[in-house]
């Protein structure tokens, strides 16, 4: 029989029950020199040095772009260590040891109102670029990048969908900080010079949907609308999303300005509003653990907090003689990883430990339900199977490059194949 599915069980509830514990004092906090879009990179820093909170401390380079690496607490730069970055790999780490004084570097000075209104585009795209804004939806896209498009821009989306079960980081701060994410909405629309906002959610979230429109009832001189679209997954996809909320079908692989489109998670848009009115970069994040082999906790983190400290503040791992299996994100679209030192950094979003190992692959049965529920209609079986005989021109022609690494496939496997994994594997080698 055939299993299409868009409906997965979501695992946020119990974990938007939870307290979010503030951890902004870890006594060393460590940057990665790289990263999965910059390869390369420096520091400009040395050991004994004393470096402030949002001082500069070196670059991230990648193909196209620079980055700026931050520091997020005041102290001495005491050196390098390898650890694991947001993509699961070991990379080099630069070390500050936390004064605990917080001290702010001399850039950090809020504007004023009147300073924001003489704002240019060009100062918009300015200030994103030096705060080193990536998409911290997950795809770590500069964000500068898309705001200086030349294409017409008709409208900027916050979206606030957050489809991956068991992440709330975007809900956290929509219930919280409806305010912030509205004026980086704002600041993202004059940037792009777009006419209109909207700000897209799940129907199912009828809290959030109250608390954007009691706060923008302060906001009126703007043309900003709430849309609300289906619980199913992966409707956070920018694709679907959009074609949802506003009726415009992108084909895969345009870029969305050339349809006078921008879109940016909503925590993208509050890091925009940080870096305009008070010229901070990212300083810290939502960070939550759970699954069955850990004690599940939320905390607020400073980015280059090592996850170790956290899980050792949540108590550890549960039930300790039973092997883990760790996957750093969400479940359906997460990395599986085999340590735990792991950095925080702008897209960190979650870890989850779970305490059964993953059920062992069996033969495909033929039954297709891999390429029913696939989101972007390509043929997960068929890919598999051109990656196992190493076909690159098969996977090409079997469009490999067109997968989100959505997890629908995998997920409805009943023979329990990884097929993600092999579509991972595809696109690089087709590459
Ligand atoms: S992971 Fe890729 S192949 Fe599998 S369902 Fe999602 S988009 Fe399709
Ligand atoms: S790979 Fe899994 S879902 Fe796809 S056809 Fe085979 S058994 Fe069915």
């Amino acid at each position: 029989m055939i299993a299409k599915t868009k409906y997965i069980p979501d695992g946020k509830k119990a974990l938007k029950e939870l307290p979010i514990l503030h951890y902004l004092d870890a006594d060393f906090v460590y940057y990665p020199v790289t990263s999965a879009r910059c390869p390369e990179g420096e520091t400009c820093v040395r050991g004994g040095q004393f470096v402030k909170v949002g001082e500069i401390v070196g670059t991230r380079k990648g193909a196209f772009f620079e980055q700026p690496m931050h520091a997020t607490v005041s102290g001495e730069v005491v050196g390098y260590e390898k650890h694991i970055d947001n993509s699961g790999k070991v990379v080099d780490c630069l070390i500050v040891k936390n004064d605990r004084k917080y001290e702010m570097h001399s850039s950090i000075v809020e504007r004023t109102d009147a300073e924001i209104e003489a704002l240019t585009k060009k100062d918009y795209i300015q200030i994103v670029k030096d705060a080193g804004l990536v998409g911290l939806g997950g795809s770590a896209f500069p964000t500068y990048i898309k705001l200086e498009t030349e294409d017409p821009i008709q409208v900027v989306i916050a979206n606030g969908v957050e489809c991956e079960p068991n992440l709330i980081a975007d809900y956290s701060l929509m219930m919280n900080n409806p305010k912030e994410v509205i004026m980086g909405l704002i600041y993202a629309m004059k940037a792009s010079g777009a006419p209109k906002g909207v700000i897209a959610l799940k129907k199912k979230y009828k809290e959030i949907e109250e608390r954007f429109k009691f706060a923008l009832k302060e906001f009126t001189q703007y043309d900003i609308e709430v849309k609300t679209v289906g619980n199913f997954y992966p409707q956070g996809w920018e694709l679907s999303m959009i074609k949802n909320a506003l009726g415009i079908k992108i084909p895969q692989g345009q870029l969305l300005s050339k349809y006078g489109v921008l879109n940016f998670n909503v925590s993208t848009l509050q890091s925009i509003y940080n870096a305009v009115k008070k010229r901070l970069p990212v300083l810290e994040r939502l960070f939550t653990i759970s699954g069955d082999g850990i004690h599940n906790k939320n905390f607020r983190a400073r980015i280059g907090t090592l996850v170790t400290d956290l899980i050792e503040l949540a108590g550890g791992y549960k039930d300790q003689e039973t092997p883990k299996v760790l996957v750093l994100g969400g479940p359906m679209m997460g990395t599986n990883i085999l340590r735990d030192d792991i950095v925080m950094t702008h897209t960190t979003t979650s870890l989850i430990v779970m305490n059964n190992a993953p059920e062992p692959e069996e033969p495909c049965v033929h039954c297709a339900s891999c390429v029913y529920s696939c989101p972007v209609e390509i043929q997960p079986v068929q890919i598999m199977n051109a990656y196992k005989v190493k076909d690159k021109d098969a996977l090409r022609q079997l469009e490999v490059s067109k997968c989100i690494e959505c997890g629908l496939c995998s997920f409805v496997c009943p023979s329990k194949i990884h097929l993600t994994e092999y579509m991972r594997l595809g696109k690089r080698l087709a590459k």
